[in-house]
This record gives structure tokens, sequence and C-alpha cells, in this order.
């Protein structure tokens, strides 16, 4: 039978905003020692914008905008948000895939179009010219995160797009290592724009340009160092990595496949419910003994 201090701490979860899924939750939740951050959308507000739009091959603006912010509109991931709204003259994406933590194509007025991280692009257009890997290391380099889009094979924009730290981020990762928990950020984002966001919530542990699946290794590579890993994240990039840690943690307003994939999932916008989970499943453990 489930102790009532379980039943207890998940409705008291349930007010302050920690949805537990089960009464194995609140006991894992108390256990762990390390706590794994995602970047875009966890430990940034995920609420992108488009910083600069440099373009290559003779595309105009107008025509990355509509082609490109077409494709993006298909998409759910922050990043696209911002690229779509480059234009509100959308036409529809056939054919649209998405291929979690690279990017996306699909065809716009009849034009293969992709957009992604660069090694994405890089596959696609077989290989990046001088002039647009030069273009992304300036945007890389800012903090921000380089898009590189095209069409018909051929690399036509490097879209910078620019996300900030959570108002709640810096506290938030400052009272968990109060706790006495490791604190690390893992993120399929370029070294620069991680190195920038770790630095503005107080992060020194950095691990960037991983792939869903190598969150997935990182996870377990933590693990069998001994440690008791909680993961937070919101995104379909996450939902494997979620899925692995000790605890998964799914922010509020995050993808669905996140949500599904964690023990807790956390109401709100901020980060700050992460420890309101950790210190409501101590406080309960401790009635239970
Ligand atoms: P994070 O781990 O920080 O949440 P993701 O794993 O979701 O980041 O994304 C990793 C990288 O993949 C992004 O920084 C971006 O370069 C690229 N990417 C993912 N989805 C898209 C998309 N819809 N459009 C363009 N680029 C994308
Ligand atoms: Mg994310």
């Amino acid at each position: 039978a489930t102790p009532i201090a379980i039943l207890v701490g998940t409705g008291r979860g349930a007010q302050l905003g920690v949805l537990i899924t089960g009464p194995e939750a609140l006991e894992s939740a108390e256990r762990i020692d390390t706590i794994v951050l995602d970047k875009t959308g966890t430990l940034t507000a995920g609420e992108m914008s488009v910083a600069s739009v440099t373009s290559f091959d003779g595309a105009d603006d107008a025509q990355i905008a509509r082609l490109v912010g077409s494709l993006e509109q298909a998409s759910e991931h922050p990043i696209a948000r911002a690229v779509a709204a480059l234009t509100t003259d959308h036409a529809p994406a056939e054919g649209f895939a998405g291929l979690a933590g690279r990017g996306v194509t699909g065809v716009v007025d009849g034009r293969d179009v992709f957009a992604g991280r660069p090694a994405f692009a890089a596959e696609i257009a077989a290989g990046l010219p001088d002039a647009v890997r030069a273009a992304v290391e300036t945007v890389e380099a800012s903090g921000a995160t380089a898009v590189v889009a095209g069409w018909d094979g051929r690399v036509r924009a490097v879209i910078a797009v620019a996300d900030r730290v959570r108002p709640d981020s810096a506290d938030t990762v400052a009272r968990l290592r109060a706790m006495g928990l490791d604190v690390r950020l893992l993120t399929g984002d370029n070294e620069g724009a991680a190195r920038a966001a770790a630095a503005a919530a107080g992060i020194d542990h950095v691990v960037a340009g991983v792939l869903p699946e190598e969150k997935v290794i990182e996870i377990r590579r933590l693990q069998s160092g001994g440690h008791r890993v909680a993961m937070v994240g919101d995104g379909v990039n996450d939902a494997a990595a979620l899925a692995t840690a000790d605890l998964g943690l799914a922010m509020g307003g995050g993808a669905d496949a996140a949500m599904h994939a964690s023990d807790i999932a956390l109401a709100g916008t901020g980060l700050a419910p992460v420890v309101t989970a950790i210190s409501l499943s101590r406080r309960t453990m401790r009635i239970i003994r």
C-alpha cells in the first residue's frame, strides 16, 4: 500500500505546480545527487528571436523568409517559432520531416527546403562553403545559435537565433547547489551558446553539441560513475534522456513527448519548481522514515 505521506506529498505537489506520476517518483527524487539541465527551453525561456540573417548564393531576404519561414512553421521547436516569424506569408510545407536535435526538411513552393544545425545542413549540401562556415563561427562566438538553411541542395542563409536565460534560472541553480546537488548543462546547441547561457546561470559543467541519443549516453555515463541523476528537459530531443535518468522532470509548456517520458511534470513557466519537487520529496521521505 502507498504510505499516506506519499499521497499527501503528491497532493501537496499538485498544489505547488509539481505533478508527480507515481509514488516511485518521490522516492527517486529524494535520492538524486546530480541534476542535468537542457538549455533551450529549460535553462532559457525558449522564446527565441532572429538576431540576423546573412544570405548566400544571391538569395534575397523575402525569399529566405518565405521558404525557410514556411518550412519552420511546421516544427514545434523554439528555434522554428522564431524563424517562422520572419514572415506572415506562409506557404504549406509538403512532406515535412523533423529530425529531433538536427533540423527540418520539406517542400515549399516546389523547392526542397532545409534548415538546421550546421552539420545537418552540411550533409544535405555536401559540405559548407568557407563563407558559410565563417558566418556560423561569428554567430556562435556571439553566444547565439546558427541555423543554416537553404533549398535545392545549396545553402542560402545563416540565421542567428538568440534566447535569454529564464529570470529564475540563476537563483534556481544556486538553490539546487545549496541542496548539495551537482548541476550540469547538456545541450544540442553549439559550445558558444551553451557557455554563454551556463555563465549567466552560474553552471560550470557544460556538455554541448550533443545529439538526442548522445544525451542518453551522457546520462548513462554519469549513472555508471555511481551517480543518481535527474534530468530536466522540454523537448522531443530530450525524451530519451528524460526516460533514462533516475528522475525525469518535464518543463511546463514543453513538448508532449517530454512530458510522457518524465516522472514529474512541472507547471508554470519557470525553472524554480525543480527546487520545489526535490525539497518536497526530501520532506515527504523524511516523514516516512
Ligand atoms: P537543446 O538541447 O538546447 O534543447 P536541441 O537538441 O533541440 O537543443 O537542438 C539542437 C540544435 O539542432 C539546435 O541548436 C539547432 O541548431 C538544431 N535544430 C533543431 N531543431 C531545429 C529546427 N526546427 N530548425 C532549425 N534548427 C534546428
Ligand atoms: Mg530544449
